[in-house]
């Protein structure tokens, strides 16, 4: 079986990570990868945004790291990625990050809400507690609809990230899904599935079953990743990944270059 590339990896760089490029590199090529990419938190214009990213001056140097694995590990192929913030109003900053450096593709995640919330930092888990889960995920949804609709994006992030502490709507989210998907489909945008979840609260790879299996209806193109913060995360839990990718119908997984889609057999 053909490992699918890890495509969702951190560095040091954004300050709640740990290992450098080179471990991550080492731990694939020891679990039978051939590709992976690197995708740390980008920076926004502002550098005291918050403080779960590189800096903007520090961009360069997370490119020389990427550019020393590479060189490390030349029998490995390492792509050279960020996940990206999307809030609206972004849409120039990214397009200026991407102007930078020859990225191979950009993960674009949404983490943030309306009134400065990252609804996925348990700092400030309690604000949960003070809005109506529904309306959190609805507001979540249209701008990770708004996000697969720029086109700036060759990969949405862990697209069902709110069900992360547990805090589940009860009212139905399929129509959020299916207006999402449709925009994906629609710029061609993948989703990945994102095995962190599992080691979270909600015990559950990102997205949901049901999500997964709309996403191959709107054929929209799936990737994999750990979302690895330590070298040992990579790769993690990705049979029960590929489980459940084939589960929902997909036989296929894109790869990027240079930000170029192609599709190969897993
Ligand atoms: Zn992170
Ligand atoms: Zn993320």
């Amino acid at each position: 079986m053909n490992s699918p590339a890890d495509y969702h990896m951190h560095t040091p760089l954004c300050r709640h990570a740990t290992g450098e490029p080179v471990a991550y590199a080492a731990h694939a090529v020891a679990r039978g990868l051939t590709e992976i990419g690197f995708s740390d938190h980008s920076p926004m214009r502002r550098n005291d945004f918050d403080d779960w990213r590189m800096r903007f001056d520090q961009l360069d140097e997370y490119v020389g790291k990427v550019r020393q694995a590479q060189r490390d590990f030349p029998a490995l192929t390492i792509r050279l990625a960020l996940e990206v913030d999307y809030l609206p109003g972004q849409e120039e900053w990214i397009s200026e990050l991407a102007a930078r450096h020859p990225w191979d593709y950009f993960i674009g995640s949404v983490h943030y809400v309306s009134g400065g919330w990252d609804i996925d930092n348990p700092a400030k888990l309690s604000r949960w507690s003070e809005r109506d889960a529904f309306e959190v995920w609805a507001e979540y949804f249209d701008w990770l609809t708004q996000a697969a609709a720029s086109g700036l994006f060759e990969i949405i992030g862990h697209a069902d990230l709110p069900k992360k502490f547990g805090f589940r709507p009860v009212r139905d989210c399929t129509p959020l899904f299916e207006r999402f998907l449709a925009a994906a489909a629609s710029s061609g945008a993948a989703i990945e599935l994102n095995t962190a979840g599992l080691r979270k609260d909600c015990r559950e790879i990102y997205p949901s079953r049901p999500l997964l299996e709309l996403a191959r209806t709107h054929g929209v193109a799936i990737t994999f990743g750990s979302d690895a913060h330590k070298p040992e995360e990579v790769a993690m839990n990705f049979a029960e990944a590929l489980a459940l990718a084939r589960d929902a119908g997909f036989l296929h997984t894109a790869r990027f270059e240079r930000r170029q889609r192609h599709l190969v057999a897993f």
